[in-house]
């Protein structure tokens, strides 16, 4: 199958080759035709699959650039991945003329995104807080919008902010197409799902598709603070490159990072306790290749799309095995081979079977039998280059070394709630419309969030 299957406009096919896009991913086979015929979709797929062109071609390919009035909604959970998409659907729109998109999203003024709304964009992508909080301001008007996605629906479940969708929702037109993609389908997001939209379709990628075949898994057991001990003697043999290390909690994370730190390692710490600003500069030296390792939480870490990360290292296990799948599909990402060690306590051997179980394969221990890998010329070379700007001092000074200090913005500014119309509008659709009604509201079920971030 070929992108131009799908009768996409020439612009955009035009774009997916500059880009070097040569033939759409699973998730992108599996949705688009029926996002282009204007469908209701769900899509259970991670990041790294391509979801983001899955839903941003189908987008693109509808928007009326004659009308400057905001025809398409993306939420997403983080402000990192509302600028990713935001910067995604701009690619893939170069050549499409008059076409713009705004990312709105807490922790920066609100007054210069209100100057770029009022401007004319025809597809938002922000995170809830903020765009609820432009909606009650009057600032951001959903009356033509006719599109709407939920991007990492079970994120936003987990960050707090399902109730801030629902009441986005509310606020939609009613006849809109919705499409909701998630890693996972905790029960929550299947109701969101099943109120929300209207006879959907479904896909669902395999997890296994999207890492096994590209990342070496590894076991280690250890308890308690023997995982410390374990961490710094895989970090002495492997000498990574570039490695995301993950653990549960922001507490944890914190600690960990500190306590590498007091051991001499070049780290830094990535969680929701921190402030946007510190966050968002750990980001760009990151990216910008100049730490070496980054202690992080699972959330913390959605939208930070590194294609140069070599090593993961799950220091505590998560709750949900496709977590695990997330995790790892940090590394190996588009054609490179990665690589995954997890430490193993006694208790965390339920959560391993259920990662086997899912993945259909024992991981190997690591062991004399299964030695760790050497490192290929590439990584070696990432890791001298990493080097240089480590000790050129880049890194300290792209880096705010006490997040605490920075104050974290909040998302829910003070503002005074104007209700806005629901009627649908004359709607513009360069396909067929097609009328139909559904159920508002519902009441969202609480979850055991095992990190509970305040980010965004
Ligand atoms: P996503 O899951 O949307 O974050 O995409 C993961 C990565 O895959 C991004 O770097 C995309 O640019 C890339 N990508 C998405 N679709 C394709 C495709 N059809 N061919 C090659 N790379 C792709």
């Amino acid at each position: 199958m070929r992108f131009e299957d799908f009768d996409l406009q020439p612009e955009i096919l035009r774009a997916l080759n500059d880009l070097g896009y040569e033939e759409p991913t699973p998730i992108q086979q599996g949705t688009m035709d029926a996002l282009l015929r204007d469908k209701d979709m769900v899509g259970q797929a991670q990041t790294g699959s391509g979801k983001t062109a899955a839903f941003m071609l189908p987008i693109l390919d509808r928007i009326d650039p004659e009308s400057k009035d905001l025809q398409a909604l993306v939420l997403c959970p983080t402000r990192e991945l509302a600028l990713q998409v935001a910067e995604a659907s701009r690619s893939f729109s170069k050549y499409l003329e008059g076409v713009s998109v705004v990312p709105v999203y807490g922790g920066a003024p609100i007054v210069e995104q209100i100057t770029a709304l009022n401007r004319g964009g025809q597809i938002v992508v922000g995170t809830p807080g903020r765009v609820l909080d432009l909606l009650r301001r009057g600032k951001m008007i959903l009356a033509d919008c006719r599109m709407v996605v939920l991007d990492e629906a079970d994120e936003m479940l987990s960050m707090g902010f399902i109730d801030d969708v629902r009441d986005i929702m509310k606020r939609t037109p009613w006849g809109k197409q919705t499409a909701l993609f998630s890693a996972t389908m905790p029960d929550p997001i299947k109701k969101l799902a099943e109120e929300e939209l209207h006879s959907p379709e479904y896909v669902k990628i395999a997890s296994k598709e999207i890492t096994v075949d590209t990342v070496t898994q590894r076991i280690a057991y250890a308890e308690g603070r023997d995982k410390l001990e374990l961490l710094e003697r895989f970090i002495d043999e492997m000498k990574p490159p570039t490695t995301i290390i993950f653990a549960r909690t922001k507490i944890g994370t914190q600690k960990l990072a500190d306590d590498l730190k007091r051991r001499g390692h070049k780290v830094r710490a990535l969680h929701g306790d921190m402030g946007q600003g510190a966050r968002d500069s750990v980001m760009i030296a990151f990216r910008g290749k100049r730490i070496p390792i980054l202690v992080a939480t699972d959330v913390a870490s959605r939208g930070l799309d590194v294609s140069h990360v070599t090593h993961v290292v799950n220091y505590d296990l998560p709750d949900e095995p496709e977590v695990y799948v997330h995790r790892i599909g940090r590394t190996g990402r588009v054609g490179r081979e990665g690589f995954a060690i997890s430490f193993v306590s006694n208790k965390e051997k339920p959560k391993l079977e259920a990662i086997e179980k899912l993945l259909k394969r024992e991981i190997q221990r690591w062991g004399i039998d299964t030695p760790l890998p050497k490192l290929s010329p590439e990584e070696i070379a990432l890791a001298e280059e990493i080097e240089a700007a480590e000790e050129s001092g880049d890194a300290e000074e792209a880096i705010v070394d006490n997040p605490e200090a920075v104050a974290e913005s909040s998302e829910q500014g003070s503002s005074e709630p104007r209700a806005e119309g629901d009627e649908p509008r004359k709607r513009r659709r360069r396909r067929g419309g097609r009328g139909r009604g559904k159920g508002n509201g519902g009441e969202a079920s609480g979850e055991n969030v095992p990190e509970p971030v305040s980010a965004d």
